[in-house]
């Protein structure tokens, strides 16, 4: 049997990656996806004026040296998609793709979040991604306190702009942050809390979820389950339908 310097079965290591990735793209749609766009009947002048708010947004996340991530950066990441997008996903931060690219989730962390929204019938295109941070941290290290403080505002505007219908906080930093709690992912997992948008403005729901960086890192069919009930429940909030495994 081939192991790795640190006993880790390598073969076993694949055969779960592939198995994860088999799981995530072996879906069938059961009825017709309706688009996850906001109503047709929505004023195209209105979805204008919030693409161009974001782009404002991005210009300033692009100039900003708010916080001393901002020297270290190759490139700010001020997250991207559609901008009257139904479903927001939030992660933590960008890593080393990310930086270089200049886009949220390019990485291999990345590629799988395109796989579960494609399992959830959706298109990259159609949904909104972005991070609490919007430079990488060295060496991919937890965001500070102080970094977040800094930051976090830029994401308030992006969400107030789009005004999503639901958030998904893909990990433990994000869902904290989102909702200002110390609970433990496993802890906030499973279940819609509500994200306080503002004075004024309703709650948005938000399901918490395991990063897709996690899901790699700590594959088991159980917590790649756990990710898809999650995103079972996001699309049944929406009235969306939800696609059968077919294998
Ligand atoms: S991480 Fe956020 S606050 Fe810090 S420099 Fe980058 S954009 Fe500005």
């Amino acid at each position: 049997m081939l192991l790795m310097e640190n006993d880790v079965d390598f073969n076993k290591v694949v055969r779960q990656h592939l198995e994860m990735e088999q799981f995530f793209t072996g879906f069938t749609i059961r009825r017709e996806s309706r688009m996850p766009e906001k109503a047709p009947q929505k004023d195209e002048a209105a979805i204008t004026e919030k693409s161009r708010e974001l782009d404002r947004i991005a210009e300033e996340v692009r100039r900003c040296r708010q916080c001393g991530l901002g020297s270290l950066r190759t490139n700010a990441v001020p997250g991207e998609g559609h901008a009257d997008a139904r479903i927001l996903f939030v992660g933590e931060a960008p890593g080393a793709d990310e930086d270089a690219q200049g886009q949220p989730f390019v990485g291999r962390a990345g590629k799988l979040l395109d796989k579960v929204i494609a399992a959830m019938g959706l298109k990259r295109s159609n949904v909104w991604i972005g991070n609490i941070l919007k430079c990488r941290p060295p060496e991919n290290r937890d965001p500070r306190a102080e970094e977040i403080i800094s930051c976090f505002p830029y994401l308030q505007k992006q969400i107030e702009t789009i005004n999503p219908e639901i958030i998904v906080a893909l990990g433990a930093p994000a869902a904290r942050t989102l909702l200002n709690t110390n609970k433990s992912i496993g802890q906030l997992r499973g279940q819609f809390h509500e994200y306080y948008a503002g004075l004024g403005r309703p709650p948005i729901k938000l399901m918490p979820t395991y990063h897709t960086a996690y899901l790699l890192r700590n594959y088991s069919p159980e917590n790649r389950r756990k990710v898809w009930e999650d995103m079972k429940k996001v699309l049944a909030e929406l009235d969306l339908p939800i696609p059968e495994h077919s294998k």
